[in-house]
């Protein structure tokens, strides 16, 4: 009998915003495989919750996978967790979930926050079709390539974003695009939380007068002029 590998969100700022079933399977899970175990830990002292974790992270996730899929071989139950939000989205979990898939281990999704919904459902784009670019690339020139290719792109389009690259990024932006209107999402779910729908020139001058801090996710539809 194989265990089960239960992928569960949890908050992306907010400690509150987390599941009643993404509780109870904490709590029930044999084994927690998380990013950064002290992170989750924290999350897990919060809900006065003690099960064993295990890091799976970016560089070490293909060397961990297999010793993670011998142990729902045997029966254990693991729960995925990123540090925050939905694991796999633009976070590890891929490769251990897709492991589980082709050794025919139930993978069970427990769904939760992810910003890429958070950020969309309050921008007042259209939401009916959508695009997820994840993190632009960080090299000058290839992400200008990326912004040229997208220049078409009907849907509505969400990019994740680090306070030190999002005033470049608006500037190539601004430059490919035009003024056209985009959303700044900011520190979603937090004390801080700023949801700015503004034109990219405007946006530009609003960060250069206030240093960007935090996690930020732009929102912006090409058809959309005004
Ligand atoms: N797995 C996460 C999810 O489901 O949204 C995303 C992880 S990715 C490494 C982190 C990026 O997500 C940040 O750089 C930022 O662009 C976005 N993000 C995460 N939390 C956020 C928040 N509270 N406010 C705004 N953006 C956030």
């Amino acid at each position: 009998m194989s265990g089960t590998l239960f992928v569960i969100a949890t908050p992306i700022g907010n400690l509150k915003d987390i599941t009643l079933r993404a509780l109870e399977t904490l709590k029930q899970v044999d084994l927690i495989a998380c990013e950064d175990t002290r992170h989750t830990q924290k999350l897990l002292s919060h809900y006065q919750i003690q099960r064993p974790l295990t890091s799976l992270f970016e560089h070490n996730e293909r060397l961990k996978v297999p010793a993670l899929v011998r142990q729902l071989q045997e029966g254990k139950t693991v729960g995925l967790v990123s540090d925050a939000g939905t694991p796999g989205i633009s976070d590890p979990g891929f490769v251990l979930i897709r492991e589980a898939i082709q050794n025919e281990i139930p993978v069970v999704p427990i769904p939760g926050p992810s910003a890429i919904i958070t950020a969309l459902i309050v921008s007042g784009m259209p939401t009916d079709r959508f695009c997820f670019e994840g993190f632009l690339p960080q090299k000058s020139a290839a992400m200008r390539r990326k912004l040229e290719e997208l220049k078409n792109e009907p849907r509505t389009l969400i990019f994740y974003e680090s306070p030190h690259r999002v005033l470049k990024t608006l500037q190539a932006m601004l430059e490919l695009w035009g003024d056209i209107p985009i959303v700044c999402a900011r520190e979603l779910t937090k004390l801080h939380e700023e949801i700015l729908r503004k034109p990219i020139s405007q946006q530009i001058t609003h960060l250069q007068k206030n240093t960007p801090r935090g996690e930020f996710v732009l929102v912006v539809n090409l058809r959309q002029k005004e």
